[in-house]
Formats: C-alpha cells, sequence, structure tokens
C-alpha cells in the first residue's frame, strides 16, 4: 500500500514531466474507483497547464489553474508516465493525456484509489479541510501532538495513524517510528508526556525523510516502464518482522492487532 514516502515520490518523479504542460484531454476507462471519477472530467481538464504538482497527506494535487485535480493511490494505484500510443492494461483506468505526446497513466487493480476534480475558488475540498499537520511541516511538532492528544485514551500508534492528528502517517510508519522513540505502541496516548511527544515526533519526520530519500532512486522510473514506478522495498526494523530478533537487543519483535491493522514492536526496547 503506499503510504507518504511513495506518495511523496511520486510527487517528485512526476513534477519535473508535468509542470509547465498543456493537457490535451482525460480517458476514463473505469470510473467506479473508492468514489465516482466525476463526469465531465475531459472537458474541465482539455487546454488546461498544469502549475504545479503537490501533496496533501496521501493525496496528489495536480493544479490546473482552473481548478485541481485530486489523485489518491488508494491501496494500489500506481500514476507514472508512459509514451503516446502505449497501450492500457486491464487495470489501467485513468490517462491524462499531454499535448506534448505523453500520458500519466494512474493503474489500480484493487479500484481504492480516486481520480477527483476540486474547481478553484470553491471551499478547501471535504477529503482535504479535515486533514492535520504535514509531518515534514513545521506546523507539526511534539507540542502539537502533546496538545492533542490531552483527552485521547486510545492507543499511540492508532492516534498517529488519524489524519487529524498528523497527515499521512499509515501503519508502518507509525509503527517504525515508534520503535525508534522507544514507547510503546499500546500506550494510552493521553498518558504520553511532553517530552516523549518531541521524541516521537522527531523520529516520524526522520523515518519518513529516511524513506523518502531511499525512493529517490527510482525516480527515473517514473518515465516510460511498466508502471511499477514509485514503489519500494524498505528496510523496516520493527515492520513485517513479527517473530525475528530485535535489530538493537535481539529479543523476539512481537506482532499485535489494533484497529484490525498489524503493528510490530520490541517488548525490551519500547517500554518508554
Ligand atoms: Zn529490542
Amino acid at each position: 500500500m503506499p503510504e507518504l514516502p511513495e506518495v511523496e515520490t511520486t510527487r517528485r518523479g512526476l513534477a519535473p514531466h508535468l509542470v509547465g504542460q498543456r493537457i490535451s484531454t482525460a480517458v476514463v476507462r473505469n470510473a467506479a474507483l473508492r468514489l465516482p471519477v466525476p463526469r465531465g472530467l475531459a472537458k474541465h481538464l482539455a487546454g488546461a497547464t498544469i502549475r504545479n504538482v503537490d501533496r496533501r497527506g496521501k493525496y496528489l494535487l495536480i493544479d490546473c489553474g482552473s481548478g485541481t485535480l485530486i489523485v489518491h493511490l488508494g491501496m494500489s494505484g500506481r500514476l507514472w508516465l508512459v509514451e503516446a500510443g502505449t497501450a492500457p492494461q486491464t487495470h489501467d483506468h485513468f490517462d491524462l493525456v499531454l499535448e506534448n505526446g505523453r500520458i500519466v497513466r494512474l493503474r489500480d487493480p484493487r479500484r481504492f484509489g480516486l481520480v477527483l476534480w476540486h474547481d478553484r475558488g470553491s471551499a478547501e475540498h471535504a477529503l482535504l479541510a479535515s486533514i492535520g499537520p504535514e509531518p515534514l511541516s513545521s506546523a507539526f511538532s511534539g507540542e502539537w501532538l502533546y496538545d492533542v492528544t490531552r483527552n485521547r485514551a486510545a492507543a499511540i500508534k492508532l492516534v498517529l495513524m488519524d489524519s487529524h492528528v498528523v497527515a499521512g502517517v499509515g501503519n508502518i510508519y507509525a509503527s517504525e517510528a515508534l520503535f525508534r522513540a522507544g514507547v510503546n505502541p499500546k500506550l494510552a496516548a493521553r498518558r504520553i508526556g511532553r517530552g516523549r511527544y518531541d521524541l516521537i515526533a522527531e523520529k516520524i519526520r526522520e523515518t519518513l525523510e529516511a524513506a523518502i530519500q531511499a525512493g529517490g532512486s527510482t525516480l527515473r522510473d517514473f518515465v516510460g516502464g511498466d508502471g511499477r514506478a514509485g514503489y519500494f522495498q524498505n528496510e523496516h526494523l520493527v515492520y513485517g518482522r513479527g517473530g525475528e530478533p530485535c535489530l538493537t537487543c535481539g529479543t523476539a519483535i512481537r506482532e499485535l492487532r489494533q484497529g484490525q491493522r498489524s503493528t510490530f514492536y520490541c517488548p525490551v526496547c519500547q517500554r518508554r
């Protein structure tokens, strides 16, 4: 599943090839994504020049002047550039066709992704309006986490995955950051003090930045190729390592279910 680093890598991979380009049309082969792809999308896009490619949480925001094309990769989505005439495969549901002949193609086998349009001038899109601060921005800090968790009895791991608290920290990076901070994922969020939140915020930032840096080596794969661009296998410290020895102390990594997702942690290193 693409998490924030994959989405940011996608943004960085595509932006240099998109900004300043004129769109000739959009092709919707299957509108049945998590929400229906809006009818008449091609009308909004045809003739528009792409001004910018931004990211908010796990949403890619393609600024087309009169409005924004919002793309979410869902559980299995990939977005990359192909040359004109490249035949679409079964799960290639959406193409953004550029006047220079290139096509931005969305492949999404599980169809949990989104392709939406948001007119400039209308209120912020409902999906984006309530998202918390970006974890890599200065608005995100230990102070922020401390302040918003004073009444939260839920486990810290689940609170970090709540997009109202912080944007785009998913299952993998919540587990990894808590390991780096030495904090038990089951701990009630309101019981964690300010100093430990400073450490958690720092480790979230560090974990995401390391993953984005690792993804940098895949940037060239965003042009041409077979749609594998944007996914990379990171070396995780705890995630996916249930039963294996902790890389710090050798204790077996534990796996538990929290909110129907797997959490991985070291019972010795994460006692704080
Ligand atoms: Zn350990």
